[in-house]
């Protein structure tokens, strides 16, 4: 079996995904993409976070997504992490969760916006919508592609959030913080309309943000 260690990684962030409130039952998914060998590591479908192990992630090659070790199938979704690494190259991970609060936003078909400077992780002043698709479908990691553009998440209309980072850290944090900045929308929106950073200081906020943070993870 190749790569153990990043099918632990997988295994373990899958755990902290549902730990973390982001995803409930088996939804959701995460991926490792190996650039050099055009080779993605992925969760397989419909299996609990805590009952998965390093065995049943799947490898898959990036070229056409054939099946190349694992006896579980995989994710219903790996056209949509495949679309993601091509679209972006400097992606070696991609978070999917249905976490509630970027999920209803996904469901008014609205970006997220700038209600909390740390929107910023996603290196982005906002967080786009992409257009419906279904799921599962070669249509909605198009759509997931092209809504993206520079940001490193998109929420997926009537369905959920997508992530992507250098490493599975960066991805997984970044869901964390969009669904914090979810729910402060959310709530804001609950009690009147919350005022939202202007683009001038945001631009200031992500110029911080290049240099924020330690360098490894
Ligand atoms: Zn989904």
């Amino acid at each position: 079996m190749r790569y153990p260690e990043l099918r632990e990684e997988i295994v373990e962030y899958g755990k902290r995904m549902s730990q973390a409130g982001l995803s409930t039952g088996t939804s959701g998914n995460l991926s490792i993409y190996l650039p050099e060998q055009d080779e993605m590591l992925i969760t397989p479908s419909g299996m609990a976070y805590a009952d998965t192990l390093p065995e049943d992630i799947v490898l898959m090659r990036g070229a056409d997504g054939k099946v190349l070790e694992g006896s579980r199938k995989p994710s219903s979704e790996w056209a949509l992490h495949l679309g993601i690494y091509q679209a972006k190259p400097d992606a070696r991970a991609v978070l999917h969760a249905h976490s509630t609060y970027c999920t209803v936003f996904s469901c008014m078909h609205e970006p997220l916006v700038a209600v909390h400077y740390g929107i910023a992780a996603s290196g982005a002043a906002s967080v786009p919508c992409a257009e419906y698709a279904t799921f599962g479908t070669q249509e909605l990691a198009q759509e997931a592609a092209l809504a993206m553009g520079n940001c490193n998440a998109v929420l997926l209309a009537n369905h959920g959030l997508l992530t992507t980072g250098v490493s599975l850290a960066k991805a997984f944090s970044l869901a964390e913080e969009l669904e914090f900045v979810a729910e402060l929308l959310w709530r804001t929106r609950s009690i009147g309309q919350p005022v939202i950073i202007d683009d001038a200081e945001m631009a200031n906020v992500l110029e911080r943000y290049k240099t924020y943070g330690q360098k490894t993870s």
